[in-house]
């Protein structure tokens, strides 16, 4: 009797034959991704290390004290989530909001309502307060909500990359505090790009991406929690329903612990941790600037071709611009010609705002002058032609 396993032919129906890899070269100036720095690409080319090397231990360190820094926060336990900018938004619902607490989501785009259906997946009684897409809250319509909800936590998006609009949060934190709930934010498209000063603001929860603001690639996720948060997390009476997501356990590998939870993603470490280094050797306030000096060029060069933005000015982020498509212009004939023949992308509108703008992102390294040149000069080829 043979004990020779019988190995079938692999060479029939599964047989494949891949091409060698062949990526296009694009110019992203859509709501994300944004083109990496070239300095982060090759950071994340290293061979990686061990995950519980004291080399790696090191680079853990800096990357969250570069995270404090460049979020303005003292919060201990600021690190990457392993994953995109939605799985550290799914941590901080995850690990705060316990069965039944009262959510409040403010939504004015998409992302208030991703907010909503993540929330109401960790069973909070989710309660929410709505702005037509590209409008803000104000102070007092936060506060009525507040009266009227009684939430254990707000949230709400301060750069909501479907419309275009920056929430302002002055203020808001305290209103949190006098109505005892945690304040949460999506500082997704703002994080190294526009001014965010989370304890300033009393933040208690926020997380935003690798590959917006921070020009690197999607992947590694910046997520912070304050001493409240925690708090709150601690006194849980029921197991954070998420194992991969639960701080009360990656604290003991971000934390003195070095106990491991899962394989970090090493070589993403090494890439944000470029991308956050870079933001400070630029100088995090020089980088506001020029994110909104290069915005500002787009702004008035889309003036003279006629085009106009959806938000107006004093809350339009210069990370993405919400721009009006014209009547009569197929707005999505347009950003498909855009990239086959110009090789750049632009994104088509999202929800109630399909079909009626186009957004423009000029985020982190490719927020520079000449990007908004080729991007006016090509939309304006593109829309002669069609
Ligand atoms: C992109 C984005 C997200 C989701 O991040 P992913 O990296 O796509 O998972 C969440 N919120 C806002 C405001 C975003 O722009």
């Amino acid at each position: 009797m043979s004990l020779t396993v019988s190995r079938p032919n692999i060479n029939n129906k599964f047989r494949i034959t891949p091409k060698a890899l062949d990526i296009p070269v694009r110019l992203l100036l859509g709501p994300g991704p944004s083109n990496s720095n070239p300095d982060v690409v090759a950071a994340m080319n290293r061979q990686p290390i061990g995950h519980l090397d004291p080399a790696y231990l090191d680079l853990m360190d800096e990357v969250q004290a570069m995270m404090r820094y460049v979020w303005q926060t003292e919060n201990p336990m600021t690190l990457p989530i392993s994953g995109t900018g939605s799985a550290a938004m799914e941590a901080t619902l995850a690990n705060a909001v316990e069965p039944g607490d009262v959510v409040l989501v403010g939504i004015n785009g998409y992302f208030g309502n991703r907010l909503v259906d993540m929330a109401g997946r960790y069973r909070a009684d989710v309660r929410s307060i709505s702005k037509p897409w590209g409008e803000v809250f104000s102070l007092e319509e936060l506060r009525a909500a507040m009266e009227e909800h009684r939430p254990a936590i707000l949230a709400l998006v301060h750069a909501e990359t479907s419309t275009g609009a920056r929430q302002p949060l002055e203020g808001v934190g305290d209103l949190c505090k006098e109505y005892d709930c945690l304040l949460l934010i999506d500082t997704v498209t703002s994080m190294g790009a526009v001014p965010i000063f989370l304890d300033e603001w009393g933040v208690d929860m926020a997380y935003s991406c690798s590959q917006k603001g921070l020009s690197c690639p999607p992947g590694s996720s910046p997520f912070t929690m304050s001493e409240r948060a925690l708090q709150k997390m601690d006194k849980r009476q029921t197991k954070v329903a998420n194992w991969y997501l639960d701080i009360s356990l990656l604290r003991n590998y971000w934390g003195k612990g070095r106990t491991y939870h899962h394989t970090a993603p090493v070589n993403m470490t090494y890439a944000i941790r470029e991308a956050l280094r870079l933001v400070i050797e630029e100088g995090l306030e020089n980088s506001w600037d020029r994110h909104q000096k290069t915005a500002e060029q787009l702004w008035d060069g889309l003036a003279e071709m006629g085009l106009g933005c959806h938000v107006p000015k004093e809350y339009r982020l210069p990370t993405l611009t919400t721009v009006k498509v014209p009547d009569g212009v197929d707005a999505k004939a347009v950003t498909s010609k855009m990239l086959a023949d110009h090789n750049i992308e632009i994104g088509n509108g999202l929800g109630e705002l399909g079909g009626k703008v186009w957004r423009i992102g000029l985020m982190g390294y490719n927020s520079q002058p000449e990007n908004v040149d080729r991007v006016l000069a090509a939309m304006a080829k593109v829309m002669a032609e069609i």
